[in-house]
């Protein structure tokens, strides 16, 4: 069956970390918070059975105090996710909120505001850490997003050459668990197990130090038994001693 062999690869992966005597990070990260839903609740029930908490990536113009209470009794640390979460960028180009057609004074502005009005909302529960929605940014305002009171940063894929420059607590994720191009739901559990091998066979086999496999998802679109399937894989990687699953305040804290 392809779920016994995408189970079987992953496990055979775990062992070349160990006999490496290494450990596979994992940290997970939760994008566009705004309101309290049955999603969001399917989400909380999974962070509660798994010990092991997300960092949630909340849009402040969206965000609601009902969000907070939601939220008041299960300590997550709060990312600023762009300010309204609105593409400026030209119906041909790829969306971003804080894109190349924007001002940079208008950008500063925002971000400022964004970090603002979430700590307003959250209080103590908001990290200094921006997370870009679309996970795009204008690669220039990197830079100066220390000075805009942002110690840490995360979006996707492969860090850019700014890391080095950036002087941020930089940590991306690498697993997208939905299908965004065509079904925008759950891609489901052999891939979602395959993406965690593979990036873990990357972060491996890197002739640098290798960062923390991050695991990304918007709880928005996804239903309670996708949850189910989440939940299983995150228990089998819990179980294995080669994988330590890292806090969000251990990565930008
Ligand atoms: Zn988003």
């Amino acid at each position: 069956m392809k779920a016994d062999s995408e189970t079987k690869n992953l496990m055979a992966e775990l062992a070349k970390w160990s006999r490496k005597n290494s450990m596979a990070q994992i940290w997970w990260r939760d994008d566009d918070a705004s309101r309290p839903t049955s999603n969001l609740d399917w989400m909380l029930k999974t962070i509660h059975s798994l010990e092991f908490k997300p960092l949630l990536a909340a849009i402040p113009n969206l965000s609601s105090r009902e969000l907070a209470k939601a939220l008041e009794t299960n300590g997550l640390p709060i990312a600023v996710h762009g300010l309204s979460h609105s593409n400026y960028e030209p119906a041909d180009s790829r969306k971003s909120e804080f894109g190349p057609s924007r001002d940079l004074h208008d950008i500063k502005k925002d971000l400022i505001q964004a970090k603002e009005q979430l700590s307003c909302i959250f209080g103590d529960s908001v990290i200094d850490c921006f997370v870009p929605p679309w996970n795009r940014i204008r690669e220039d305002i990197i830079p100066n997003l220390s000075e805009l009171g942002f110690s840490g940063f995360s979006s996707f894929g492969k860090r850019s050459s700014k890391v080095h420059e950036s002087n941020l607590k930089w940590f991306n994720t690498h697993v997208d668990v939905i299908d965004w191009p065509n079904t925008r739901q759950f891609i489901g559990r052999d891939a979602m197990i395959s993406q965690i091998t593979d990036n873990l066979r990357r972060q491996r086999t890197r002739s640098v130090t290798s960062e923390p496999v991050g695991v990304l998802t918007h709880h928005l679109n996804m239903i309670e038994s996708d949850w189910e399937e989440f939940r299983n894989i995150f228990t089998v990687l819990k179980k294995n001693n080669a994988v330590r699953f890292v806090d969000p305040l251990e990565l930008f804290h």
